[in-house]
C-alpha cells in the first residue's frame, strides 16, 4: 500500500486524484452529462494494491463496480501551472483500477451526502508498474481494456478523453498543489462491469502495461 514502482524504484504515493465522466459514452451510460470542467474526487493512498493482488468486497458493496482508466504520475511539483509545461511534471503513466462501491455512492448521491467511502476503501485502486512517460509516444493514442474472467468489458482508445492530460493538469494544479508521488486516474470508458468475489480482472493499457488482480470477499468477522 501507499506506493507504487517506478523505473527508479518504489515511489510514496501523496495523493490520488479522480477525474469523473471524462469519456463521454461512459457518461451516458449512466444517463449523465460530461462536465464542461474538468472534475474529480480522491481517494486516500491507502486504497492501493499492486499487480497480482485482490480487491477485497466489502458486504456493505452489493454492487461492486471496476473502472479501467489511464494513471498519471507525477514526477515534480506543479501549482498553476500551464498547459504547456504541465507534461513535463509527469513521471510516467500507469493502468488503474478505480473501483467502485456503485450502491453507496448512488445513495450518498441520493442523500446529498459524500461519497468518499464508495470509492475509498482499502483495495479500491489497484495500481500497475509505472511506465516512463518517455517511452509513452502520445497518452492519447492507446487502446485502453478491461476483462473480466477472460470476457472483454471494456475497449476503448485513451483518445476518447474530454479533458486531456495537459489540461486536467493544469485545471487540478490552479487550486490544488500537486506533488512527486501523486497519481491523477484519468476516467474511464463506457462498459464499466460489475464484479464479485472469484472474478480475476485483466485491465491493460497499449505500451503503458498491464494489471491482473482478484476480487475476494472479506474474511469472516
Ligand atoms: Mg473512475
Amino acid at each position: 500500500m501507499t506506493w507504487v514502482m517506478t523505473p527508479g524504484g518504489k515511489l510514496h504515493v501523496g495523493k490520488i486524484v479522480c477525474l469523473v465522466r471524462n469519456y463521454r459514452a461512459h457518461a451516458e451510460e449512466y444517463g449523465q452529462r460530461a462536465p464542461s470542467e474538468a472534475t474529480y474526487f480522491m481517494k486516500p493512498s491507502t486504497s492501493i494494491i499492486h499487480d497480482g493482488e485482490k480487491v477485497v468486497a466489502p458486504r456493505i458493496a452489493h454492487d461492486l463496480q471496476a473502472e479501467a482508466e489511464l494513471a498519471v504520475v507525477m514526477g515534480s511539483t506543479a501549482r498553476g501551472i500551464s498547459r504547456n509545461s504541465s507534461i513535463e511534471c509527469v513521471l510516467g503513466y500507469a493502468v488503474f483500477l478505480d473501483i467502485t462501491a456503485r450502491n453507496l455512492q448512488r445513495s450518498a448521491i441520493g442523500n446529498g451526502l459524500p461519497w468518499t467511502l464508495a470509492k475509498g476503501m482499502d483495495t479500491f485502486a489497484p495500481v500497475s508498474e509505472v511506465r516512463a512517460r518517455g517511452e509513452v509516444a502520445d497518452p492519447h493514442d492507446l487502446e485502453i481494456r478491461l476483462r473480466v474472467n477472460g470476457v472483454t468489458r471494456q475497449k476503448a482508445s485513451t483518445g476518447e478523453m474530454i479533458h486531456r492530460v495537459p489540461d486536467i493538469i493544469a485545471s487540478i494544479s490552479s487550486h490544488m498543489t500537486l506533488q512527486k508521488g501523486d497519481i491523477l486516474a484519468t476516467g474511464t470508458p463506457e462498459g464499466v462491469p460489475t464484479i464479485r468475489p472469484g472474478d480475476v480482472l485483466e485491465a491493460d493499457i497499449e505500451g503503458v502495461g498491464q494489471l491482473r488482480i482478484g476480487v475476494e470477499a472479506p474474511s469472516p468477522p
